[in-house]
């Protein structure tokens, strides 16, 4: 089983950005209103998540670390059908694979929770007590330590930290009610204060995209015949970086897609210069019926029940706000 998880974890686990996301959304599904990252080594040698989740129960948290994952795995010849399927639900075994993980939670305001250590194959998921407040705590520590094949694939310490950064960014551009902090090396990097609010939402994206982007931005909200656009565009002229500043999300939803940018670089191209990046944090709200999320397994991608109709939207919407500013 151990082995099934170590094959597993190269769906989920990539690199320490990928950890990080699968622990994060495992904190935002526990509850959490509050997520403390820290990193060390760009996360390579040490990935610590807190959350004020609800917490696991004593008796599951083995099992948190167990459940697998075997029963979908006979073979190596159909590890490709379950690629294709998307893996869910092993996320903490296959990290725990190729890791040495703690896992410690409390589902009460005791002070008092439980911990089980495992360490790559030696799956000793010894429960002792240990102190905690509400919420849980995965530690994980020298990634790939028993995996040198896959350990060669990371990169350097900043290529893996800005990885990390960008998937703190985007998680926290979608989600504005949750605390989050970011610290590397010991160091704080990112600690973004919750709150639903205009005045805070905004401090947050200049936060995260940097007091330029928000001084040049144009907030725009835009709704037609049930899809909503709101967010925030900037002229592409402000940066030379801005390359990465681009957060679209579909139903809250960070995603990469096709029609999407298409409709995007024309508007910023017809009104503005062409050949430049634009920068933008976009939010895309339509009926959930409208759209498939379950397109790509890692759930970067959509596919629009009528993509004419969202690209015309995101268009005219962006167009016409752009054109306001800049005629
Ligand atoms: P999945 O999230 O797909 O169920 P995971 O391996 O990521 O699979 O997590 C296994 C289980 O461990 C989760 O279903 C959940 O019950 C529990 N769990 C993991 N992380 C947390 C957390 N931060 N807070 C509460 N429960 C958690
Ligand atoms: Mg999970």
């Amino acid at each position: 089983p151990r082995l099934a998880n170590q094959i597993a974890a190269g769906e989920v686990v990539e690199r320490p950005a990928s950890v990080i996301k699968e622990l994060l959304e495992n904190s935002l599904d526990a509850g959490a209103t509050r997520l403390e990252v820290e990193i060390d080594n760009g996360g390579i040698k040490r990935i610590k998540v807190r959350d004020n989740g609800g917490g696991i129960d004593k008796d599951d948290l083995p099992l948190a670390l167990a459940r697998h994952a075997t029963s979908k795995i006979h073979a190596l010849e159909d590890l490709e059908a379950v690629a294709t399927l998307g893996f869910r639900g092993e996320a903490l075994a296959s990290i725990s694979s190729v890791a040495r993980l703690t896992l410690t939670s409390s589902r009460d305001d005791s002070g008092q929770g439980w911990q089980v250590a495992v360490s790559g194959r030696d799956m000793q998921a010894a429960l002792a007590p240990a102190a905690h407040p509400r919420g849980t705590t995965v530690d994980v520590r020298d990634l790939f330590f028993n995996t040198p094949a896959r350990r060669k694939f990371l990169r350097t310490e900043k290529t893996e930290f800005n990885r990390v950064d960008e998937t703190i960014k985007r998680l926290a551009l979608s989600r504005f009610d949750v605390s989050i902090s970011l610290r590397h090396n010991g160091k704080g990097v990112h600690n973004l204060r919750a709150g639903l609010g205009r005045v805070e939402m905004e401090r947050r994206v200049a936060q995260v995209c940097g007091p330029a982007f928000m001084q040049n931005a144009l907030h725009i909200d835009v709704e037609r015949s049930g899809l909503r656009l709101w967010g925030w565009v900037a002229e592409p002229a402000f940066s030379r970086s801005q390359a990465d500043l681009q957060f679209f999300y579909v139903n809250g939803r960070a995603i990469r897609d096709k029609v999407v940018s298409h409709a995007v670089r024309r508007a910023f191209a017809d009104v503005l210069y062409h050949g430049r990046h634009p920068a933008f944090v976009l939010y895309l709200e339509l009926d959930p019926a409208a759209v498939d999320v379950n397109v790509h397994p890692t759930k970067h991608e959509v596919r629009f029940r009528d993509s004419r109709l969202v690209h015309d939207f995101l268009f005219g919407s962006l167009h016409r706000a752009l054109a306001d500013v800049r005629p």
